[in-house]
């Protein structure tokens, strides 16, 4: 059985396997994977110190270079990495190219890195005073993600932190780590100088190591909410800046004037793509007025012509949940909701008899807050409706949800639109868009239990996390200039 190796100073290093990693489509075990303990943790850190020291110090155009070549590498290694990702994850192969795809803009926007850690220069603050500022880099970045996206979270930290001048040690999830391994690989191929990016595996104990350690400067951390506010607080509490980005339960608002066939169309596509397992996915359909009804029945009919099956079988609309414990969890929420006064429109869980990780999907009618299947993320395929009165109730509930990640409205309405953009409390939001990641120019990041620290992920907030601010005060004064004045200095 094959080990998933860690990559710590440009090699493949093996280690003790001890956690398991299926293929979701086959409920199989397809690899070991190893568990970094405190002894490994330090090495690596050391290393990584050791290799910032030099990669701060490489020129913006040696940086810039490798980022374009892993860029073409990415490209050139699309098929294999969307292979890995499908076999680990359970995806399908379209599905884990769009993943690649998204977290390729983040390389592209890496490679204007002369651009984003460009300083200012004033020039005479005060009589022969210029001032100048620079950017430069924290040091050692730790990389924690999540299962769900094995590439496009990972290049969201890596891409820029490298960019930036720092070392990373990524722990990816133990549960798809082989894309991890990839792209180390991929970066070496890039140029990228032994130890500037490591991999290492573990648990949660590995992460905590991670988090308290010394030689750690930054974390950048994606997955749960209560893990990430875990992560926030320890993180913080050792001396590190964070980012930690949580969990979400994202609204699709549809107000009365909105085209049914294309809210029915994106409901679909955001609820089911991936198996629901994406944190922008659309959770819950907010039926505004009297278009609940019409709403249901057009996404019923497009859920009855929906494709379950193998993530590398190109028929398939959706794979398969991560792991039988995700899958039971899901079922579970499905197979309660009646108790609550839910209607089950559609059932997909009968899927759970088959071999492998599969729930097929499954529609609940009539959510509201404080119904388990409305205030959990449950991450799978299940959508659930909600019915409310007005435009007014919509926002409120998307107001009161404890998540804030990302939202979408759908309508003809322009004044609605931008009204409602204006009153949710949420960080990213889709006027007709189900999906609203930003692309890579603008950073990624929710509200409220969906991010834990004040900085978003990836586009201009990323450099300014992964870099630190340098202000330069500069005068050169002749002799018969200078003189004794314990006065504070003043520009005036
Ligand atoms: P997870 O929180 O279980 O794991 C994320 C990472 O944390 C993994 O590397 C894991 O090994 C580690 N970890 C797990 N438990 C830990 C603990 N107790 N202490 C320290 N580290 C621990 O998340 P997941 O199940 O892999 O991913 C799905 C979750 O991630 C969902 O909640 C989803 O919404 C969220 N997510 C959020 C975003 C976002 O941008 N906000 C993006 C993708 C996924």
């Amino acid at each position: 059985m094959r080990t998933v190796p860690y990559f710590i100073n440009d090699e493949r290093v093996d280690g003790e396997g001890d956690l398991l990693v299926y293929n979701p489509a086959t409920g199989e075990v397809n690899a070991h994977v190893p568990i970094a303990d405190a002894q490994l943790v330090d090495n690596v850190v050391a290393i990584a110190r050791n290799a910032a020291t030099t990669w701060s110090n490489s020129s913006l155009s040696q940086r810039t270079n490798v980022l374009f070549t892993l860029r073409q590498l990415l490209v050139e290694h699309a098929d294999e990495m969307a292979a890995i990702i499908t076999q680990e994850h359970g995806k399908t192969i379209a599905d884990a190219k769009g993943e690649l795809a998204r977290g390729l803009e983040n390389v592209e926007y890496a490679c204007g890195l002369i651009e984003h850690l460009k300083g200012d220069f004033s020039s005479q603050v005060a009589d022969g005073v210029d001032v100048h500022s620079v950017r430069e880099p924290v040091g050692v970045v730790a990389a924690i993600t999540p299962f769900n996206f094995p590439i496009m979270v990972p290049l969201w930290m890596t891409a820029n932190a490298i960019a930036s001048g720092n070392a990373v040690i990524l722990k990816p999830s133990e549960r798809d780590p082989s894309a991890a391994v990839r792209l180390a690989e991929l970066l070496k191929e890039a140029g990228l100088p032994a130890g500037v990016f490591n991999v290492l595996h573990g648990n949660a104990d590995t992460v905590t190591q991670l988090l308290e350690h010394p030689g750690i400067d930054a974390i950048s951390f994606v997955g749960s909410t209560p893990v990430a506010r875990h992560v926030y607080l320890t993180g913080t509490a050792h001396g590190k800046r964070v980012q930690a980005l949580g969990g979400a339960k994202n609204h699709m608002v549809v107000l009365p004037d909105a085209d049914l066939d294309i809210a029915a169309n994106a409901a679909i596509n955001a609820g089911f793509g991936s198996a629901g397992e994406r944190c922008m996915a659309i959770s819950v359909v907010v039926a505004v007025g009297d278009v609940g009804d019409k709403l249901v029945d057009k996404i019923t009919e497009r859920m009855d012509r929906l494709t379950v099956g193998p993530g590398d079988d190109a028929t398939s609309d959706f794979g398969p949940v991560i792991t039988k414990e995700h899958r039971d969890r899901i079922v579970n929420y499905v197979a309660s909701a009646p108790s609550d006064g839910i209607t089950v429109v559609r059932d997909g869980t009968s899927w759970a008899s088959k071999p492998g990780f599969f729930v097929g999907p499954c529609l609940l009618d009539g959510v509201k807050p404080g119904m388990k299947a409305y205030d959990d993320e449950i991450f799978g395929p299940v959508l659930g409706v909600a019915r409310v009165a007005t435009y007014a109730d919509a926002v409120a509930m998307v107001n009161a949800n404890q998540y804030g990640n990302g939202v979408a409205i759908f309508t003809r309405d322009g004044n609605a639109a931008r009204l409602f953009s204006r009153e949710v409390t949420v960080g990213m939001i889709g006027v007709n868009v189900p999906i609203p990641v930003p692309v890579a120019s603008y950073s990624f990041g929710g509200w409220k239990n969906s991010l834990f620290g004040h900085s978003h992920i990836y586009g201009p907030e990323g450099f300014a996390f992964y870099t630190r601010a340098k202000v330069v005060t500069t005068r050169w004064p002749l002799p018969s200039e200078s003189q004794i004045d314990l006065g504070f200095p003043r520009t005036r």
